[in-house]
């Protein structure tokens, strides 16, 4: 079966009555970009730049994260890359940060992390916004904020970046083509509040690891919770469905980029629900191309249309049968 995954890597996912799905990929480090000519996935949706900062025993200087950059784009050439501004602090504490200037924190997943740091600490984000914008000379920089939970911490962050590219242009330096702005939807307060959001997006991509721990108020990494919950739940497939209907009306983008787009079985339910856009991990490329090529995506999203109005089993069983009796 490995061998018969590789073999897709030149064949693109379209399901079965013709809808091209983009199926990109999640990485972090530079040797993550060669899964792009492994797995001839469409790009890097979701590059987190915090990995570079918890291998490194000391803050990675703005050179050092320049090069990082201008490495992965060029690996990438014309495929693109959705750089994710820092998301450390929670669980990802840095040694050389002071974390704990307030103490130890009781939940650190819903503490002091991602943007509400990289705002606070904006010297650290200046660095970066200027190691993008420089790595991205001549090129398209797609850059995306975690955990935004409110509109004006969006607003904030953009405004930041704009600064930083106004004050190298005033250097005369190359800059990118074009910025494009997207945010992560990980946190559900920012669903109620996503029509004042996404008139100012070119992209959203849904964060479903940590979107699905806050929706169900269950530790992402609890041993005991692992099983309790099912990404298959329709507390979950109604909120994407209502995120996703929402941002297509907008004209924006919608893609996901959490685990669950990687399991053959929950990529079929998101293609149910009208989303076509997934970032995975690089080994699930495979498998998700081979069932996305068995689907008729008509069929499976009047079936989810039904599921959803009616969820009375549970659907993991229900999207079973379904599949199998499909053939998928
Ligand atoms: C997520 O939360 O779904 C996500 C993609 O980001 P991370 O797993 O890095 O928190
Ligand atoms: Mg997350």
């Amino acid at each position: 079966r490995r061998a018969a995954f590789a073999q897709l890597k030149n064949v693109a996912p379209v399901t079965k009555d013709g809808h091209r799905v983009t199926v990109m990929v999640n990485a972090g480090l530079r040797d993550d970009v060669s899964a792009l000519d492994l797995t001839g996935a469409d790009g890097i949706g979701l590059f987190r730049t915090e990995f570079q900062f918890l291998v490194s025993a000391t803050l990675p200087q703005r050179e050092a994260q320049r090069r990082l950059y201008r490495d992965v784009l060029e690996a990438a050439g014309d495929r693109p890359v959705v750089f994710r501004t820092v998301d450390i602090g929670g669980d990802k504490a840095l040694p050389y940060l002071n974390h704990d200037e307030d103490g130890e924190e009781e939940n650190p997943a819903m503490g002091w992390r991602a943007l509400r740091l990289a705002l606070d600490r904006d010297g650290l984000m200046k660095a970066q916004a200027r190691a993008l914008i420089e790595a991205a000379a001549g090129r398209t920089l797609n850059v995306m904020f975690p955990m935004v939970s409110e509109p004006w911490e969006f607003d904030q962050a953009r405004a930041l970046f704009e600064a930083q590219h106004a004050w190298l242009a005033a250097r005369g330096r190359k800059m990118p083509s074009e910025i494009r702005y997207g945010a992560m939807l990980e946190v559900p307060a920012l669903a109620e509040v996503l029509d004042l959001l996404l008139p100012k997006l070119q992209f959203l991509s849904i964060g479903t690891n940590d979107l699905t721990q806050f929706l169900f108020a269950a530790d992402r990494a609890h041993p005991k919770l692992a099983l309790r919950y099912d990404w298959l739940s329709p507390a979950i497939l109604r909120f994407l469905k209502r995120v996703s209907d929402q941002a297509r009306a907008a004209g924006v983008p919608v893609a996901v980029c959490g685990e669950m787009g990687g399991r053959p079985l929950e990529a079929l339910a998101l293609i149910g629900l009208g989303i076509d856009r997934l970032s995975i991990t690089p080994a699930a490329v495979g498998p998700i191309k081979a069932m996305l090529r068995g689907l008729d995506r008509g069929a499976v999203m009047a079936a989810m249309e039904e599921m959803l109005r009616h969820p009375e089993a549970p659907l993991r069983d229900v999207l079973t049968g379904w599949a199998e009796a499909q053939g998928v």
